[in-house]
């Protein structure tokens, strides 16, 4: 339900991005009589998709799931359900934002920069942690099952977080909750602060675009949070590439809050919300 409401919150589509999207949904035969696709797209392929499903493919190239995703969001339930080659397919067009299929006359490129979300269960049988029912694997089970997303899957992701189970007073609980539309406005606020700073990068428009040297520049920390952010590297043994979504999701945090400088809070909430990097290390 989460990630169904995550274009909510995303910026409206520009017309620009109206156009590519429709265009997109036109090459695969899926406009349904629309003229412009206006809402960010959300596409959730089943886990048994095949590699030219989700990456796109067949005799003339068709885009995949991933292109039709394209300015919106790419949600994968049971993560861990996926075919391995399927998922690895994604490196690529993931770092690229683009796919491209070859064909013997012909290569096709689609544009593919998505939102990626994934949802999985804590363990095999699910009730790892839920304080309610207790699980039954084992230490090793559950150290396998999470092995299978270490490394360079794992660090295709910014953000883990755990989802408690939800208890009945919370479900039956009547008080609204606030309204997407005014995180919206937060998050246009922060993208807008990154748009101006950006200005100057050719093909930069958002932190999440950052490359490694622009990192340096762009992503000043102050002395508190250059200390906790070595500790938990150290400690954590992340990998580079884990230490850079950190340092983004940090300097998102910063932005949300309006703060020129990286903060040691701003750190530790960006590490905070990579749970699984303490899961697989403890
Ligand atoms: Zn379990």
């Amino acid at each position: 339900m989460l990630a169904r409401r995550l274009p909510s919150i995303l910026p409206p589509l520009s017309q620009a991005e109206a156009i590519e999207t429709t265009a997109i949904y036109s090459a695969a035969g899926k406009l349904d009589g629309a003229s412009l696709l206006e809402e960010r797209p959300f596409r959730a392929p089943h886990h048994d998709v095949s590699l030219a499903g989700l990456i796109g493919g067949g005799g003339v190239p068709r885009p995949g799931e991933i292109s039709l995703a394209h300015n919106g969001v790419l949600f994968l339930d049971e993560l861990l359900e996926f075919q391995r080659p399927v998922l690895e397919a994604l490196r690529q067009p993931l770092e690229e934002r683009k796919v491209t299929i070859v064909r013997v006359r012909a290569a096709v490129s689609y544009p593919a920069s998505v939102a990626l979300v994934a949802a999985m269960n804590p363990c095999p049988c699910g009730h790892r942690g839920s304080g309610r029912r207790s699980c039954i694997c084992s230490g090793d089970r559950v150290k396998r099952y999470l092995g299978r997303l270490s490394g360079p899957m794992l660090d295709r992701f910014d953000l883990h977080l755990e989802v408690p189970q939800i208890d009945y007073a919370t479900l039956r609980d009547d008080r609204v909750g606030e309204p997407s539309a005014r995180v919206r406005e937060r998050v246009m606020a922060a993208r807008r602060v990154q748009s101006e700073r950006f200005a100057d990068v050719p093909g930069c428009h958002s932190n999440a675009q950052l490359g490694g040297r622009q990192l340096r520049e762009h992503c000043r920390i102050d002395a508190r949070g250059e200390q906790h952010l070595e500790r938990c590297a150290t400690r954590f043994g992340l990998s580079g590439r884990a230490v850079h979504r950190i340092l983004r999701v940090a300097r998102t945090i910063a932005d949300l809050a309006a703060s020129p400088l990286i903060l040691a809070d701003h750190v530790a909430e960006a590490v905070a919300l990579r749970a699984l990097d303490r899961d697989i290390t403890l």
